[in-house]
């Protein structure tokens, strides 16, 4: 609100919009506030003294309040690229982005815009930075609901494409042609299926028809992107019902290729038990404020493909250890290619499918060490979560459960009292070796 008077002290137009005005229109919470201006970035910075101008191409203030940040952007006339959504991160778009300029460089697109709109001959949005007026920074947004604005001089709702109706009848209603402005940014076809399970609004048929004939087009989104989009689908207090909306749509299938797979197998109901309970199991920690990891939510993801791939490895010869790291590189690698997985996530993801089988071994020194593990609890959780779909013993869950409830005398006790060897493990080598 501070940042709205500010602006308007200093002369200049400000509103609330997007998802904030939506959000408190429906009696919700927003997530956090953005401020349109027709101030220019610099002269944002000029009213503010802490302020932070981001974003390479497309630049946008940053106004700190305490521990608050509020985002500032200028009005602008054509359709938003991605790069606002991670402006720190954008530098494969700017792969792509100077790619495509080579392109235009060599045959001018005849679009009908001037230079500073940039379309891939896709007709996706690569580069716009044009300011503009109030009503075409609304037609440029997605959804009619999301290009509400909220003006604090006279408390009024200014709504230039019919979004209150739309709000009122609980409907997710694209700006202008559907099929253009998913060619123009097929992320928005993930967002109409985590805005409608969010405000559990509907899609207008208007906008859920043509996904279909153009689920495909994701493929083509920086992975970089679709991880940020999987983490705004995903580590969400609506994650289940992403997910089957994602499935509806064959969405999900675009996304996770391997992982659809998995779910058309022999192995599929495992598979999706898995996937639900990490979805679950999501849900309820962010709803508790406990802390989420995608690690964790990925390793559930490929569990069952990794483990598949493993045995096939092993029939043709490979040692268990060899098998489930080769495989878990294979699946890291082939998802990546998708879904940018930042490293520290794809660690924990294969830390966690690593230490599956070692939790089998309860005899002795190894159950202390597991415990020191930096992942013991996202692997314990993991093994619980396994348990809970029959993909693992019980009984061998609950033994974790409790050598991590009593004290060091029982610990001993426990770990001197454990089966030798476990059945199935994959450490075949060492038991043999034991057994001379
Ligand atoms: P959330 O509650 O998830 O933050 P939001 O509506 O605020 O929902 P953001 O991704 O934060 O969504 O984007 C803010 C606003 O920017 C949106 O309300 C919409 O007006 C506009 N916007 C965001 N992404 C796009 C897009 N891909 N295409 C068009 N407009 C977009
Ligand atoms: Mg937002």
């Amino acid at each position: 609100m501070q940042t709205l008077y500010g602006l308007k002290d200093a002369g200049y137009e400000a509103l609330l919009v997007g998802g904030s005005v939506r959000d408190l229109l429906l009696g919700l919470n927003p997530k956090d506030y953005d401020v349109t201006t027709d101030a220019d970035p610099e002269q944002v910075q000029a009213v503010f003294r802490r302020c932070r101008l981001i974003g390479r191409r497309f630049r946008l203030a940053h106004v700190r309040f305490g521990p608050e940040i509020i985002e500032v952007a200028t009005f602008r006339s054509a359709p938003r690229t991605p790069d606002e959504e991670v402006p720190d991160e954008d530098a494969e778009l700017d792969d792509e982005f100077d790619e495509a300029l080579e392109e235009v460089d060599a045959a001018p697109l005849s679009n009908g815009l001037d230079n500073d709109h940039l379309l891939h001959e896709s007709g996706r949005i690569l580069r716009d930075n044009v300011y503009g007026s109030m009503e075409e920074d609304a037609f440029r947004r997605d959804f009619t609901v999301n290009a509400l604005y909220y003006d604090i001089r006279d408390f009024a709702v200014v709504d230039y494409v019919g979004g209150v109706a739309d709000l009122e009848a609980k409907r997710l209603r694209l700006i202008g042609d559907p099929e253009t402005r998913y060619r123009e940014d097929p992320v928005r076809m993930l967002r109409a299926v985590r805005f409608a399970s969010k405000l559990d609004f509907v899609i207008d048929p208007s906008a859920a028809e043509p996904i279909a004939q153009l689920k495909h087009l994701i493929v083509d989104v920086p992975p970089a992107r679709l991880f940020d989009e999987s983490l705004k689908l995903f580590l969400n207090a609506h994650a289940e019902a992403n997910f089957d909306g994602l499935r509806h749509f064959g969405l999900f299938d675009v996304m996770f290729p391997t992982v659809a797979q998995a779910l058309e197998s022999p192995r599929g109901e495992l598979a999706e038990q898995i996937i639900r309970l990490a979805l679950r199991s999501t849900q309820n920690r962010i709803k508790a404020d406990k802390p989420v990891t995608p690690g964790f939510l990925f390793a559930a993801f490929l569990w069952v493909p990794v483990m598949d791939l493993a045995q096939r490895l092993r029939e043709e010869g490979a040692t268990p250890v060899d098998a489930l790291t080769r495989a878990a590189q294979d699946m890291i690698a082939g998802q990546v290619e998708h879904v940018a997985i930042p490293r520290r996530f794809s660690s924990m993801q294969a830390d966690i499918w690593h230490m599956q089988p070692r939790l089998e071994f309860r005899r002795g020194k190894r159950p202390f060490r597991m415990l020191e593990h930096k992942r013991f609890r996202a692997a314990y959780d993991f093994l619980l979560l396994r348990a809970q779909a029959g993909d693992a013993d019980q009984d061998l869950a609950d033994w974790w459960t409790r050598f991590q409830e009593v004290g060091q005398e029982e610990r001993q006790a426990m770990a001197d009292s454990a089966p030798a060897s476990p059945g199935g493990a994959p450490s075949g080598r060492r038991r043999r070796r034991k057994r001379r």
